[in-house]
């Protein structure tokens, strides 16, 4: 990077730090997408007369709400919740429901902004959101969790709509919180609409919707590995996560021959010695799926499975890394220990797992970096799919769907490649955040003023 981009780069930084002051994740999301696109836009007068970027680094609004509802024992919570209406575009928000206690405003305008290039290069008809409580689910009863996405939808459902934010899944939101909002929604609206996704098949969800995120990026994998001449026959893949994410991601590498050596979870990390199998993964997910315990209870039930408890997965010997659960789970000395044992790849599942630091460090030692905004983005195409069905009042069959999924995941694939090819390799980051960026700044650019 030139100097003069370099401080062209450090003057926004400067300006959005000061406008968002201790939004350290939003800055870190922001900083990554600015430091890619930054040449392409001091080529393009007519955006930066426009002050496309400034505009898109600003939220169109943020509802900020109480949340109140009663647990089993009669006791009054009271929970916030945030609904980030980042960008429109490209089509009505859309974007996932967080519930975790680590939720802030910080950490959903990163994903809300994040959203913005993910759903742009999905080619759909999508705007950019996010939201979330922080609520914490665990521990919690059906009945609490019900109670408590009812609470949520009764001030929600003003502010969305099919055609105007259409919400679905994230970290501690599946199909059964989703259901509950769902239902509460067309108690309060009386129509039925499909203004969420990620809904149960009986009633409007699409099919390989939950499993959509981690196929997806296993699809995206799979074109990394064909560009390089190779597949995914034998790799060993350490993925991260035993989440939704994770489960789905696992079980695609499984068919595809691929070799996952860990799973894991916030307490740590089950080292699979010979590969997970099939029944392996079946007792994670019953585990994980029906909330009955941690990843540690894998290595209890099989000798060939070591648990490293408070250990990330980066430590195990592996070709492909692929992060599946949170934000900034993948730091320098992770990524040390990656490059040390010869890994070539990372692909993210989650939203941010690698610090900026360590996506440096990775760059630097050639090792292939494909942004969650691109790998993940196999979540919210289906999600886009469901909207087109729900609208159409059809639904496709698994294979449509999926052959689909495939066939967006290479697109996006391919544009990544069309806009991030340097000299013989291929910068994934910065060719997902230039083609997810470039259409958005027409957009914006086309509406004029607003
Ligand atoms: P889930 O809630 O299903 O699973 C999250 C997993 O991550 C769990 O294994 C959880 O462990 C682990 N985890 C959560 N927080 C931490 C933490 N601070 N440290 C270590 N591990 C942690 O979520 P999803 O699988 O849906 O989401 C995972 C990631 O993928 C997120 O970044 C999300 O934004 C992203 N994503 C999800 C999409 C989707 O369709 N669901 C779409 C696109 C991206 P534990 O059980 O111990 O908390």
């Amino acid at each position: 990077m030139s100097e003069a981009v370099e401080s062209e780069l450090e003057h926004f930084m400067q300006g959005l730090r000061k406008r968002n002051p201790h939004e350290e994740e939003f800055h870190q999301a922001v900083e990554e997408v600015a430091r890619s696109v930054m040449p392409y836009y001091l080529d393009h007068g007519e955006l930066r007369d426009a002050q496309i970027l400034e505009r898109l680094t600003e939220p169109d609004r943020i509802v900020i709400f109480r949340v109140c509802w009663e647990d089993d024992e009669g006791n009054v919570r009271a929970n916030r919740a945030w609904r980030v209406q980042f960008n429109k575009a490209l089509g009505p928000y859309k974007g996932g429901l967080r519930f975790h206690p680590t939720v802030t405003q910080s950490v959903l305008k990163f994903l809300g902004f994040e959203q913005i290039f993910k759903n742009s290069l999905t080619g759909l008809p999508m705007g950019g959101g996010k939201g979330g409580a922080n609520f914490n689910p665990k521990g919690k009863s059906p009945r609490e969790v019900m109670r408590f996405c009812q609470s949520l939808m009764t001030e929600l459902h003003r502010h969305i709509g099919e055609d105007v934010d259409v919400p679905a899944g994230d970290i501690g939101v599946g199909g059964r919180e989703i259901s509950y909002m769902f239902g509460q929604y067309t108690r309060l609206e009386n129509r039925w609409t499909g203004v969420l996704t990620g809904k149960g098949q009986t009633f409007g969800g699409s099919a390989v919707r939950t499993e959509a995120t981690g196929y997806g990026c296993v699809y995206f994998c799979e074109n990394v590995l064909h560009h390089l001449g190779e597949g995914m026959e034998g790799k060993r893949i350490a993925v991260s996560g035993s989440g939704n994410v994770a489960l789905y991601a696992a079980e695609k590498i499984l068919q595809n021959d691929g070799v996952v050596v860990t799973l894991s979870d916030s307490k740590g990390t089950a080292e699979f010695k010979n590969g997970l199998t099939p029944e392996q993964l079946d007792f994670v997910k019953d585990l994980k799926e029906n909330r009955r315990g941690r990843i540690s209870e894998a290595a209890d039930e099989y000798d060939d499975v070591e648990f490293h408890a408070g250990k990330r997965p980066w430590g195990v010997t592996c070709e492909i890394a692929m992060p599946c659960a949170t934000q900034n789970e993948l730091e320098i000395e992770g990524a040390k220990q990656l490059v040390a044992n010869g890994c070539r790849v990372v692909c993210e599942g989650a939203n941010m797992p690698v610090d900026l630091e360590a996506s440096h460090y990775l760059k630097e030692h050639g090792v292939l970096h494909a942004p969650g905004k691109a790998a993940n983005a196999g979540g919210v195409a289906v999600s886009g799919l469901e909207q087109s069905q729900n609208a159409m009042r059809l639904s496709w069959d698994r294979e449509e769907v999926d052959q689909r999924l495939k066939s967006i995941m290479q697109r996006i694939h391919d544009r990544c490649v069309e806009h991030g090819t340097q000299g013989d390799r291929v910068d994934y980051v910065d060719g997902a955040n230039v083609a997810g960026f470039e259409k958005v700044a027409e957009a914006v650019l086309a509406y004029g003023v607003v």
